[in-house]
């Protein structure tokens, strides 16, 4: 698997909100790094031309617009995978979605292609004050994630030493995309606990079986008191918020994201 570049300390820290661009300004991005994550897979580095600085808060994402051959205009919403920072940069985590247009064309773009985006957008974000949290994402959906935790790890102010869980479904073990980042950001932070778990695991996957849902009791084990953030498909929001709320959580205590 390829490695992704982590950015430094100075590049993490999230701007002045003079510094903000309007949401609703249209900006060219301009493709500076495409890496594989797997074969369906990629995380896209953008810089966004004519401005030094890009500000967003982790968690949020932007609207991408092209035209498709027959001139519809199409647009699509993709969560910013990448920590807020001094930069014009930016990072995207997606997969090709059979017969789709937009997921298709962004995975076909070469270095120094650009496409036009609107942003940032959405209340998908941390809410203060931090509490233990458990962070849910299956497929692509880690996006948002590694955007708030890189961001959270990058200063202890913000983090506070508070228990983070990061459960991560996939089907194989090919599929568990930033998996060395993650596990180095676990080895660095006590406080951190990388859950990967997987659907289809060969016999010598040494980690968590089955779907995200059925290790969320044995991580919440019957607090009420803890966030948790959801992102991916409906079906796997729907199983978890069900759960969470099963368990006697606050609805205003799951927060969430859905791609479909
Ligand atoms: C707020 C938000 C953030 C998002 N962030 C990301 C992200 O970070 N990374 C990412 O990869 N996607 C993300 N998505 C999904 C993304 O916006 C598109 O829906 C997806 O890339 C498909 O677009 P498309 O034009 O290729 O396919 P479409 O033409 O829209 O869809 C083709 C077919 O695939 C189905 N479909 C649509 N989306 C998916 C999907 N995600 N998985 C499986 N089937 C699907 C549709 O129902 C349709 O039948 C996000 C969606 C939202 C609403």
């Amino acid at each position: 698997m390829t490695r992704v570049r982590q950015r430094t300390a100075s590049e993490r820290t999230p701007p002045s909100s003079k510094q903000l661009m309007s949401p609703f300004q249209t900006f060219a991005a301009r493709l500076v790094r495409p890496v594989s994550l797997s074969a369906q897979t990629r995380h896209l580095e953008f810089e966004i031309s004519g401005t030094t600085r890009f500000g967003f808060v982790a968690g949020q994402w932007l609207s991408f617009k092209t035209n498709k051959p027959d001139g519809e205009e199409i647009t699509r919403a993709y969560s910013i995978a990448s920590p807020p920072g001094e930069d014009s940069r930016f990072a995207l985590c997606l997969n090709r979605v059979q017969d789709g247009f937009m997921s298709n064309y962004l995975c076909d773009m070469k270095a120094g292609d650009e496409i036009s985006c609107q942003g940032p957008f959405g209340d998908f974000i941390l809410r203060p004050p931090l509490r233990d949290t458990v962070f849910i994402a299956t497929g692509t959906g880690i996006a948002p994630f590694r955007s708030m935790l890189h961001w959270l790890l990058d200063d202890s102010v913000r983090h506070q030493d508070k228990q983070l869980w990061l459960l991560f479904g996939n089907r194989t073990e090919v599929d568990i995309y930033y998996h060395e980042e993650f596990l180095a950001l676990a080895a660095r932070h006590p406080n951190v606990h990388y859950l990967p778990t997987l659907s289809r695991s060969a016999p010598e996957w040494g980690g968590l079986r089955g779907y995200v849902q059925e290790h969320v009791p044995a991580i919440v084990q019957g607090r009420t008191d803890m966030h948790a953030y959801i992102c991916g498909l409906d079906k796997m929001i729907k199983a978890n918020r069900e759960l969470l709320k099963g368990l006697g959580w606050d609805r205003k205590s799951i927060l969430y994201e859905k791609y479909d």
